[in-house]
């Protein structure tokens, strides 16, 4: 990024932000987030990665006023949430990761219905353009119950965009999504990202983050554990993977003490983990035909940010 992305106030601001869910028979709940803290730069694509359960959702919905934190603090755009809460919503539009719509509304009633709840004056309105932006322009007085998935999602986004925030955030945007409407969800992004719109988006996808984000925020179990530059957080991936195929049934997979992990895939391929800082490619191979192994057919590939989460956190 441009140093003034370094040297700019962050866009979002979070501090040792903690929520615990009160349970219903009165035990001590679910303590969702443990005291998260960091800063999302102004301008950039940032991915906020974690398995399910993780506590996205309820970051975000902290950071949109649908949950109250139990301690600690954020803010966006430079208003704190608790000070501030007008301008701290002003100043960001939130993509949930559930769709609600009232299936009566047009998509061009649902926008102009969010543009009076801000106070827009009619004039200042933008949603046609943003109905075009979208690519609902000729749906624009359909029923909202009569849009596909990912009509319904696109529009969620502009609904997201009425009063111009200078933040986007969005929650799980492509899970359960086909690979076509996550093409455009993602050129959407992109273009409001190229806007000048700093994008915030949660997903369990790391090839996905991988793809799109400058920076990528990892959160496991309630907690932060890593926060880096993408290319920095691949590379902290040391391992590799080769996957080898030999001429006669496997009756285990190979082992040997040089491996960090092996696994077998089916009756002739097997899978081994090793460490590029100690062995190469060659070096497998080599071990396996000492062990009497013809080799059939080799592939290797780097480890991608899927590798580095289960060097990060030790799972699956
Ligand atoms: P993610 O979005 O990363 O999948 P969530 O923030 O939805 O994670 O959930 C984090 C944890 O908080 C999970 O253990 C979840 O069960 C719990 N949780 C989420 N929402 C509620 C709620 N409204 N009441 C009680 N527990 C909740
Ligand atoms: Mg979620």
């Amino acid at each position: 990024m441009t140093d003034s992305a370094q040297t700019a106030p962050p866009a979002i601001a979070i501090r040792d932000l903690q929520k615990r869910y009160a349970a219903q028979d009165g035990t001590e709940g679910t303590l969702a987030l443990k005291g998260v803290s960091f800063d999302v730069p102004q301008g950039q694509i940032f991915g906020l990665l974690g398995p399910n359960g993780a506590g996205k959702s309820t970051l975000i919905n902290i950071l949109a006023g649908l949950v109250n934190k139990t301690a600690g603090s954020a803010e966006i755009w430079g208003f704190d949430i608790d000070a501030s809460p007008r301008n701290a919503k002003r100043s960001i539009g939130i993509v949930p990761q559930e769709i609600v719509f009232d299936p009566f509304f047009t998509p061009f009633e649902v926008l102009e219905n969010q543009a009076g709840f801000y106070g827009i004056a009619k004039r200042l309105r933008r949603s046609k353009e943003l109905l075009d932006a979208v690519r609902l322009a000729d749906k624009r007085d359909a029923y909202a119950r009569t849009l596909s998935g990912g009509m319904k999602r696109r529009l969620l986004v502009a609904k997201a965009m009425v009063h111009s925030p200078p933040i986007l955030v969005l929650d799980e945007p492509t899970a359960g999504v086909d690979v076509d409407l996550r093409r455009q969800l993602w050129e959407l992004v992109t273009q409001l990202h190229e806007d000048g719109v700093t994008v915030v988006l949660t997903t369990h996808y790391l090839e996905e983050a991988e793809q799109l984000c400058d920076r990528i925020a990892i959160i496991d179990q309630g907690k932060l554990i890593a926060n880096k530059p993408t290319r920095e957080l691949v590379e902290m991936a040391r391992e590799k993977i080769v996957r080898v195929t030999v001429d006669r049934d496997l009756a285990e997979a190979p082992a040997h003490e040089a491996f960090v992990k092996s696994e077998k895939l089916d009756e002739r391929t097997a899978e081994i983990t090793y460490n590029k800082d100690t062995m190469s490619a060659g070096q497998v191979l080599a071990l396996m035909q000492q062990q009497g192994f013809i080799i059939d057919d080799v592939t290797t590939r780097e480890a991608d940010l899927e590798d580095v989460f289960v060097q990060l956190t030790g799972t699956g």
